[in-house]
C-alpha cells in the first residue's frame, strides 16, 4: 500500500471517528488492514476458441460483526487498492445501519462491454468456481456493483449451488425476483435516502416543494427524481454522461425517464416541456434547495464546490464529495448527508433478501418499504444527534456512530487492559 493509495485516503476517516471517541488501540490496529484479499486469474475459454485471463480479487475486510458483505464489481481499471477501499467502506456502512454484517468487496479487472453475453456467463461462473471457498450464506455474501447486474447473480447463484450440490440463495443478493431475489431492491438506494431527508426535512429547512438537482440520471438518479417529485418536489436540473437540462418552474419526470428507457439522453428533451440545456458542470451550482450527486466519485471538488448553492447534499452516490470539497461546504454550511448513511438502502433491502432466503417466507413490498424506513429514520436521527452533540459534521458523525458500533464488538474480545490487568 503506497502512501497515497485510496485505502490511506479513506483511513483518514477512520482516524477522524476516533478523535471523538474513547477506544482501545487495539480497535483502529484491526480496521487499518483488510483482514484477507484474495487475488486470482479467471481463465475462461473465448467464443473464437482461444482463452483468455483476467485478474480478480475478493477482499473480506473485516467479519467482526459478522460476515462480510459487498458487491462484485467488473471494471477495465479495477485494483486491489479500489477493492480493499471499498470494503473498509462496506464495513462502516453495514455498521451503520447496524446490519449483521462486516464489510467485503470484489472485482474482475476487465471490460464487460467487450465480452459477448456467452463470455460474460462464463466469466461471472469462473470467478465462482475461483471464489467458492471464500464466500457462503454465513461468510461472505457478494452483490452486484459497477457493471454487474441481477443476472449476473443469478449466473453467480446457480455456479455456488453447483459446487456446494444443493440450492443456496443466501449466498448472493441482487437476485431476480424469480430465483429468490426481494420486491423492493430496484429502488431501495433511493428509496432510503427518500425517507432520510423526508425524516430530517425540519432541521435540514427542506420542504415539500423543495427545488432539487440530480447530477446522473440511471438507477439511483431516476429513483430519487420520480420519488421526490411524486411528493410535490420540483426537479429544476438532471445531467448524464452528456449534458444536463433544466427548467425553473420544474423538469417532466416522465418525459425524462421514457427518454433514458429509450436508451436516448436527458438532453434529447431540450425544447420539450420548457427543458433548456445546461452543461453537466454548471448542474452543480444550480440554484436549487438540495443536490443529489447520483453518478460517479469526486465529481464535487475544490473548483466546483464552491458555487454550490443548495443547502442539502444527498450522497447517493458513493464518495462524490472530495475531502477539499467536503471542507468547503462545511464552511458555506451546507448540510451533507454522507454516502455510508444516504445510500445504504441498497445494501439494507441487500441484507432483507438474505433474511428473507434463510426463513424461506416472503414479505411484500410494504413490508420491505416499512422495515427500510425504520432503519432509515432510527439512524439518520441518531447520527443526526451525534452531529449536534459533538458539533461535527453529518460524515463524521456517521463514522463516530459506526465505529462505535464496531469498537464494541472487537473491544468485547478483550483489550489490552483485559489481557494485562
Ligand atoms: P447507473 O450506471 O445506473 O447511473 C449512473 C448515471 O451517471 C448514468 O446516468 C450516467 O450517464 C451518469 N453519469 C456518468 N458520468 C456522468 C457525468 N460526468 N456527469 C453526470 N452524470 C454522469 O448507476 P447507479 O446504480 O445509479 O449508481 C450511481 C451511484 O450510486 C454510484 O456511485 C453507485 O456506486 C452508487 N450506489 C448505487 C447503488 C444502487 O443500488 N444502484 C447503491 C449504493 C450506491
Amino acid at each position: 500500500m503506497t502512501e497515497d493509495s485510496l485505502l490511506n485516503h479513506a483511513l483518514v476517516r477512520l482516524d477522524e471517528a476516533a478523535a471523538h471517541l474513547n477506544i482501545d488501540p487495539d480497535v483502529i490496529e484491526k480496521l487499518k488492514f483488510a483482514r484477507e484479499t484474495t487475488k486470482v486469474r479467471l481463465m475462461i475459454r473465448m467464443d473464437d476458441g482461444s482463452r483468455k485471463s483476467f485478474l480478480a480479487w475478493r477482499c473480506r475486510y473485516d467479519d467482526t460483526r459478522g460476515p462480510t458483505k459487498g458487491g462484485i464489481r467488473f471494471h477495465p481499471e479495477a485494483t486491489a487498492d479500489e477493492v480493499e477501499t471499498l470494503a473498509f467502506w462496506m464495513t462502516f456502512k453495514c455498521a451503520v445501519m447496524n446490519l449483521p454484517y462486516g464489510g467485503g468487496k470484489g472485482a474482475v479487472q476487465v471490460d464487460p462491454r467487450k465480452l459477448s453475453k456467452a463470455e460474460l456467463e462464463r466469466l461471472s461462473r469462473a470467478y465462482i468456481q475461483a471464489f467458492a471457498r471464500i464466500i457462503g450464506p454465513d461468510r461472505d455474501i457478494p452483490a452486484p456493483d459497477v457493471y454487474t447486474n441481477s443476472m449476473i447473480m443469478g449466473w453467480m447463484a446457480d455456479e455456488y449451488a453447483q459446487i456446494v450440490g444443493q440450492a443456496e440463495p443466501a449466498v448472493i443478493t441482487g437476485k431476480p425476483i424469480a430465483l429468490g431475489g426481494s420486491m423492493g431492491r430496484g429502488d431501495a438506494t433511493a428509496r432510503g435516502g427518500f425517507y432520510l431527508v423526508r425524516h430530517l426535512a425540519e432541521e435540514c429547512g427542506l420542504t415539500k416543494s423543495a427545488r432539487v438537482a440530480v447530477q446522473g440520471f440511471g438507477n439511483a438518479g431516476q429513483h430519487i427524481a420520480r420519488l421526490l417529485s411524486d411528493e410535490g418536489g420540483k426537479i429544476v436540473a438532471v445531467s448524464d454522461s452528456e449534458g444536463a437540462v433544466y427548467s425553473a418552474g420544474g423538469l417532466d419526470v416522465g418525459l425524462l425517464v421514457a427518454a433514458k428507457d429509450q436508451g436516448r439522453s436527458v438532453v434529447s428533451t431540450v425544447g420539450q416541456a420548457g427543458h433548456e440545456l445546461l452543461s453537466a458542470e454548471a448542474l452543480v451550482g444550480v440554484d436549487c434547495d438540495m443536490l443529489v450527486p447520483a453518478a460517479l466519485e469526486n465529481m464535487i471538488h475544490e473548483d466546483n464546490a464552491g458555487s454550490v448553492k443548495a443547502r442539502l447534499v444527498l450522497e447517493l452516490a458513493n464518495g462524490p464529495v472530495t475531502p477539499e470539497a467536503d471542507r468547503i461546504l462545511s464552511e458555506k454550511g451546507v448540510i451533507v448527508l454522507p454516502d455510508i448513511l444516504a445510500n445504504a438502502g441498497g445494501v439494507t433491502v441487500s441484507y432483507f433478501e438474505w433474511v428473507q432466503n434463510r426463513q424461506g417466507f416472503y414479505w411484500d413490498v410494504a413490508e420491505i418499504h416499512q422495515r427500510l424506513r425504520t432503519i432509515m429514520e432510527r439512524e439518520g436521527r441518531a447520527i443526526w444527534s451525534v452531529s449536534a452533540e459533538k458539533r461535527i459534521p453529518m460524515r463524521t458523525a456517521a463514522y463516530v456512530h459506526a465505529l462505535q458500533r464496531l469498537a464494541e464488538a472487537i473491544e468485547a474480545h478483550g483489550t489490552q487492559s483485559f489481557f494485562t490487568s
